[in-house]
């Protein structure tokens, strides 16, 4: 084992799911052309005013809420100045001393993850690097994206593993879907994730932290910093120095690089923007926010396993809130163990293969409860249900008309010869079971379903093998 150990804290840049800008009135609707959603305010001409928009702030105190954050009833906007060709008012309009929300925390599994503060920012545009590819190298600047607002949501470095930033990450993504703060997609740029990690001897004081920024996926986070924890510890272990810097992970290599040395928080001259008054929240606002707020990912869990879902199925089921919804369904009307094991099982497969969103699931919840329903009378067997559950699910159909296209083997004569047949060939199984060992008889059944593809009625099999038994039938 190392004899360092590893401190991390991730600042996590999710979008509001606002339909306007931060301070205009400009789309945030994604794929737009470029520089089609802009204004002489985004776009930081001079003379104009910007003006907060409402649905954000309340985002943002939903979000505190559900972090368990201090909500400031009184914070500020500030200007954080520097230069870059994505930004053209040369300063971000951010929150510095005074954050909307501070002191919160997340619980990921069993761990409490203290944050630091979730404060209200504007998002920059994007530079489009033209090289090699073009008459003449060069960038060009999308600006449909200035203004966007985000919320930045920092944790203390309470985080002692890349897979719990992993988790965090996850936890944290589900938290605010749930709550309808931010879809988080990454690939949309809804969510970002830069993240400070140290390593130190344990027992001692902090070490010295870099900043890993582009990573594209959770998957990248944790591989950054299991790279970035491996450097460092090399580094230290051969005398070396850390220095406080930001890396850029580049996943083709699956390495870190120095890109600049770290800028202090001084050095971005934070002040007050005078063009903007402060934040000032009422009760009201923030009651309303928490009447907002539904039921979040942990309750449901903790609902779910007391309904009869083991860990597993609750934590696969609560993961997406419209596939947890749409579960709910499925089990008022039917058994809600056997409803998650068939929606784990068959469900997902097919939204899998088939890459459906959660939204788009073509086959209704009735029907799978009646699927449910078939499977817990006993009268549908595993491997019928994996014969029909594709067609099923694709036409959204009922399963009793598809029952009716499937030769049920269910003469008892015929089903008889099977079983005898299946106890011959299984004869240490049969007399397991007929010396009282009922799981024994799985064996049996196993064997007569796959002789017919899952066609004899389970019910008779199993009455026969009983009738069998009584009989003191002998293999
Ligand atoms: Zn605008
Ligand atoms: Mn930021």
């Amino acid at each position: 084992m190392s004899e360092y150990v590893p401190a991390i804290g991730l600042e996590v840049h999710v979008q509001l799911k606002t339909k306007s800008k931060m301070f205009c009135s400009c789309s945030t609707d994604f794929g737009a052309p470029p520089n089609t959603n802009i204004c002489p305010v985004c776009t930081g001409q001079p003379g104009v005013l910007p003006t907060k928009n409402k649905k954000a702030i309340e985002l943002a105190i939903r979000a505190g809420l559900v972090l368990n954050c201090k909500i400031q009833k009184y914070s500020l906007f500030a200007r954080k100045n520097y230069f870059y060709p994505d930004l053209p008012k040369a300063y971000q309009i951010s929150q510095y001393e005074l954050p909307i929300s501070k002191e919160g925390f997340l619980m990921v599994g069993d761990k409490k993850i203290r944050i630091i503060r979730a404060h209200l920012e504007e998002d920059a545009g994007k530079l489009l690097h033209y090289i090699g590819s073009t008459p003449v190298d060069g960038s060009l600047v999308d600006l449909n994206r200035c203004g966007i607002p985000l919320l930045e949501i920092v944790s203390y470095p309470d985080i002692d593993s890349p897979q719990m930033a992993f988790d965090y990450l996850k936890t944290l993504r589900r938290l605010l879907r749930y709550a309808g703060i931010s879809d988080c997609d990454m690939e949309k740029g809804s969510l970002r994730c830069d993240c400070n990690v140290s390593v130190r001897k344990i027992g001692e004081k902090l070490g010295v932290k870099t900043e890993i920024k582009n990573m594209n996926s959770f998957k990248e986070v944790k591989d950054a910093l299991t790279y970035e924890i491996e450097r460092q510890t090399k580094v230290l272990k051969e005398g070396g120095k850390i220095f406080q810097e930001t890396r850029l992970w580049n996943p083709k290599q699956g390495k870190t690089f120095a890109m600049r040395r770290k800028e202090e928080a001084h050095d971005y001259r934070y002040f007050p923007d005078p063009d903007l008054r402060p934040i000032f929240l009422s009760e009201e606002m923030i009651s309303e926010q928490k009447k907002q707020i539904p039921e979040l990912p942990a309750d449901r869990k903790k609902r779910y396993t007391e309904m009869g879902l083991s860990e597993y199925q609750a934590d696969v089921i609560i993961d997406e809130k419209e596939l947890a919804d749409y579960f709910e369904k499925v089990a008022e009307n039917s058994n809600p163990c056997e409803a998650a094991n068939i929606i784990i099982t068959h469900l997902l497969r097919q939204i899998n293969e088939k890459n459906i969103p959660y939204s788009q699931i073509p086959l209704n919840p009735q029907n799978l409860s009646e699927l449910v329903n078939l499977k817990t009378d006993g009268k549908i067997t595993p491997q019928i249900i994996k014969r029909i559950f594709p067609e099923m699910f694709e036409k959204n159909e009922n399963p009793k008309k598809l029952l009716e296209n499937i030769e049920v083997v269910s003469d008892e004569g015929e089903i008889k010869k099977i079983v005898m047949d299946a106890i011959q060939k299984n004869a240490q199984a049969w007399n397991d079971y007929k010396a009282g060992n009922e799981k024994a008889s799985g064996r049996i059944i196993g064997f007569v379903m796959k002789q017919t593809e899952g066609s004899a009625d389970p019910v008779k099999v199993k009455k026969i093998l009983e009738e069998l038994k009584n009989e003191n039938f002998d293999s």
